[in-house]
């Protein structure tokens, strides 16, 4: 069958590497995609959001299913959009629906369902601009560090972590009444802070049951120590050595099963990925946050590590037959290194050329900001090439990523070297 997969970055590379390798998979288009992308499938130059533009490249290239890769267009609802037009709504759209993609959409609504649920997850309340005195009186019963959230989705920086009570107060205003985050934050939630180490979970489900997918853990800062800026995020491992099969087990318990059911009682359509952001404190998980897609960098080393075929396993979501499908999982490690432009994540130059990627052994190169040019690869954003390598452990693997991290050059090229610091 054709495919459409939505999305440009190392995520899409990793999904699209994936489902090139399915028999069932004829064609592959990828919308807008990159250079790298464009070696294993055809990109197609459409704006994701534009649905109305994915709509005509579907009907006209006989696309069979369509896998969304960011959150954008599932928070505005493109699910929802195939399942209402006639023409569209026998084509499998791999996500959940608008109301499904809440769950990342607001924070407030997340909240409401992990309470709900009884999943456990930090105590918050949640204030607008009318009750920003009480938001004030809410941070006086908290010990600091005090964590404010805005609501809806602000681009990862919407999370501040505060440890003076006055300028926490403060915050909440600037939110509030200021409009720090525009309408993102026209709510804020505030909550106890939680003192952990932090991991992500991916579940695919078809919304009745689901398959829980290998652990990751993802280095976000860009300085060495987890030091520094936030950025999309540099590195990763899975599995996640601190996640045994205790952990797990109570992960499935208290977290995953309690929400593939409260979606199901709410009667929320959900066929796709759920990644569930955890904290572990002491020896229990909690949810830090819902993102509906997958994670960018962990998609490329959860998917290097799915052996089952993945057009299978989405044909079994769209069917809702999961529970029928087998998922079979790659015992070894696997680890990427992002390399960046330097600058990054503020200011940084684009267009840089990049040697050495014929040079590369033993590694796959996924293409996160590249774009081809006179025949070239050159750098066309901030995170550029996440390099994922296989081992017997997170040491033996991430050794093989750096020794080809070394090999690929362009100007001004930075990296992490001490991902894995804290396993
Ligand atoms: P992301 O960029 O990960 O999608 P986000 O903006 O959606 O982030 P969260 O994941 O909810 O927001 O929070 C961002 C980060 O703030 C978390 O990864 C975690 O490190 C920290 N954090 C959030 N909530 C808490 C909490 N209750 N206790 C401790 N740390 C927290």
């Amino acid at each position: 069958m054709n495919i459409l997969l939505l999305g440009s970055g190392g995520r899409e590379h990793a999904l699209a590497w994936k489902i090139t390798q399915s028999a069932k998979c004829s064609k592959l288009f990828v919308a807008p995609g990159n250079a790298g992308i464009g070696k294993i499938a055809t990109n197609a130059a459409i704006n994701p959001t534009d649905f109305n533009a994915v709509k005509q490249f579907v009907l006209s290239n006989t696309i069979e299913m369509v896998v969304v890769g960011p959150e954008d267009p599932l928070v505005k609802g493109i699910y929802d959009y195939f399942k209402n037009d006639s023409d569209l709504a026998n084509i499998p759209v791999i996500g959940p629906s608008q109301q499904g993609a809440q769950l990342e959409g607001s924070k407030e609504f997340a909240k409401q369902f992990l309470v709900k649920n009884n999943i456990p997850t930090a105590r918050y309340q949640s204030f607008t601009k009318d009750t920003v005195n009480a938001g004030h009186d809410f941070l006086t019963t908290l010990k600091p560090p005090y964590v404010l959230k805005a609501d809806g989705l602000a681009a990862g920086k919407g999370v501040l972590i505060i440890n003076d009570l006055t300028e926490a107060q403060q915050e909440l205003s600037n939110m509030l009444v200021d409009a720090k985050f525009g309408d993102a934050s026209s709510k804020v939630v505030i909550e106890e802070f939680l003192d952990g180490i932090e991991l992500s979970c991916f579940v695919l489900t078809d919304g009745k049951s689901y398959k829980i997918l290998p652990t990751a853990k993802d280095y976000k800062r860009i300085g060495e120590g987890d030091t520094g800026l936030n950025t999309g995020g540099m590195g990763a491992v899975s599995p996640v050595p601190f996640a045994d099969d205790a952990f797990m087990q109570k992960v499935e318990e208290r977290i995953v099963k309690p929400t593939i059911s409260g979606l199901k009682t709410d009667e929320i359509a959900y066929k796709g990925f759920v990644f569930i952001g955890l904290i572990k404190v002491g020896n229990d998980p909690f949810v830090i946050e819902y993102n509906v897609r997958m994670g960018d960098p962990e998609t490329e080393v959860v998917i290097p590590r799915i052996k089952s075929d993945l057009v299978e396993l989405f044909e079994a979501v769209a069917s809702q037959t999961l529970d029928q499908a087998v998922l079979e999982i790659d015992e070894r490690t696997a680890t990427t290194v992002m390399m960046v432009s330097g600058g990054y994540p503020e200011d940084y130059e684009k267009g840089k050329l990049i040697t050495g990627l014929d040079q590369v052994e033993n590694s796959i190169v996924f293409h996160a900001g590249t774009a081809e040019k006179d025949g070239n690869i050159v750098t066309n954003g901030g995170r550029v090439l996440a390099i994922t390598s296989y081992g017997n452990n997170f040491k033996e693997a991430l050794a093989q990523s750096y020794q080809n991290v070394e090999k690929i050059n362009f100007d001004k090229k930075y990296y992490r070297t001490d991902l894995g610091f804290d396993l």
